[in-house]
């Protein structure tokens, strides 16, 4: 299961890594996943956990007739304050040992997250 979570953990620093490199124009959502070889829910997952941490920017966008988002890093100097995890219901979650990317109980389907991750701060 460990292993598992180091994978989880993986990719965010390698779709942070990318995002970084793109510079200051970013990258199209839909770009990045190709390039992680995600489906577009487990992309969106990583982008709003990313987001929620300060670390990117997810801008709107209109491409051809959709909507999509360009993803750009904020400053490298940015301090990243606890405040941007506060309310995680992970750190109070009684599944926490169990869960993990591929488990039965995991946090691509946690509700929980899923609302926590969406809510309008
Ligand atoms: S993702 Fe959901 S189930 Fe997993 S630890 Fe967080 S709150 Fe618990």
């Amino acid at each position: 299961m460990k292993r598992k979570t180091k994978a989880a953990e993986d990719i965010y620093a390698k779709a942070l890594d990318i995002i970084r490199k793109a510079g200051p124009d970013g990258i199209l959502q839909k770009d990045l996943w190709k390039i992680l070889k995600v489906s577009s829910r487990e992309g969106s997952r990583i982008a709003l956990t990313l987001e929620k941490r300060g670390l990117i920017i997810r801008e709107p966008v209109a491409q051809d007739r959709w909507k999509t988002f360009k993803l750009v890093a904020t400053s490298s100097d940015l301090k990243v304050s606890l405040e941007t995890v506060e309310g995680c219901p992970c750190f109070s979650c009684m599944n926490l040992s169990r869960c993990g990317s591929g488990q039965h109980i995991n946090p691509e389907n946690c509700e929980d997250l899923t609302a926590w991750l969406l809510k309008d701060d």
